[in-house]
């Protein structure tokens, strides 16, 4: 029903370079204000997944040869990235992707590029991301390179947020952290989830994390849903268990 799922991926198939088949017919839906995990192995599809929707393939020399990807009502195969934006559908890459050279503020604005509401609204906003994230305001103007893991995936966050986003597609967010500062994150993004309404798709390949955290799991294994559910019945899974949480 309409009104109550923000984003439908139905059948979707994706070849890069003309050949390679990586996506074989993904279906998933997000529920409106909800958060949802995509998990599976590294290589399953999860990126490929996000990109699709995000209509991030073209630089990869991939493609959406099949399938429809609605969001908010809308078909969005061909909607550019920028308008997905506008639109209020933004990704969060997988490794940061912070400006380097630019500080934790500038790279904080640099995500209100698509905002037309004017510079009080922004500023605002940049308020609202720093009550989230304390540790971006102590820092705003420490060059971005220099800052640790953990503040690059605060600041891609936080980014995202400057342009109002109805949802955010996360891609493994807790790459390369320390399980405390993943924690961390998490707790923020419900938090962001619960108070703002933002939707979450989630892809981690940390299943652990991400089923105590989202509702609703989806688990991909070479390019297809092997299996999906609710985030406590998959937890209790035997081949859950075995496969992905590493008790067997
Ligand atoms: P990861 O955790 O590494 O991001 P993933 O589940 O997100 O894993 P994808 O990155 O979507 O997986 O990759 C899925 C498959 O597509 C892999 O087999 C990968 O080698 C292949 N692939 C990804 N990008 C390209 C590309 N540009 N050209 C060809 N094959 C690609």
């Amino acid at each position: 029903d309409e009104a109550e799922t923000i984003l439908a991926v139905n059948n979707v198939e994706v070849i890069y370079n003309h050949v390679i088949l990586v996506l074989k017919g993904v279906s998933l839906s997000v529920p409106r204000g909800g958060i949802v995990a995509l998990l599976g192995a590294n290589g399953a599809g999860k990126t490929t997944t996000l990109k699709a929707i995000s209509n991030l393939l073209r630089a990869e020399r991939g493609e959406v040869t099949k399938g429809t990807i609605e969001f908010d009502g809308e078909r969005i195969e061909s909607s550019s990235p920028s308008d997905l934006v506008r639109r209020g559908c933004i990704q969060v890459m997988e490794g940061r992707h912070c400006f380097g050279h630019l500080t934790i503020e500038e790279n904080l604005m640099t995500g209100a590029f698509t905002r037309r509401d004017g510079a009080a609204n922004v500023k605002r906003d940049l308020d609202m991301v720093y009550g989230y994230f304390p540790r971006l305001k102590e820092r705003r103007g420490s060059m971005a390179g220099y800052t640790s893991g953990g503040e690059q995936q605060m600041t891609a966050i936080g980014r995202a947020l400057m342009s109002r986003p109805k949802m955010i597609l996360l891609d493994e967010p807790s790459m390369g952290l320390a399980p405390q500062l993943v924690e961390e994150i998490f707790e923020i993004v419900k938090k962001l989830n619960e108070e703002q309404g933002v939707s979450i798709l989630l892809a981690e390949q940390n299943t652990n994390i991400a089923l105590r955290y989202a509702k609703y799991g989806y688990i991909l294994e070479s390019g297809r849903v092997v299996m999906d559910g609710e985030a406590k019945a998959l937890r209790e899974n035997e081949d859950v268990k075995e496969f992905y949480l590493g008790v067997g």
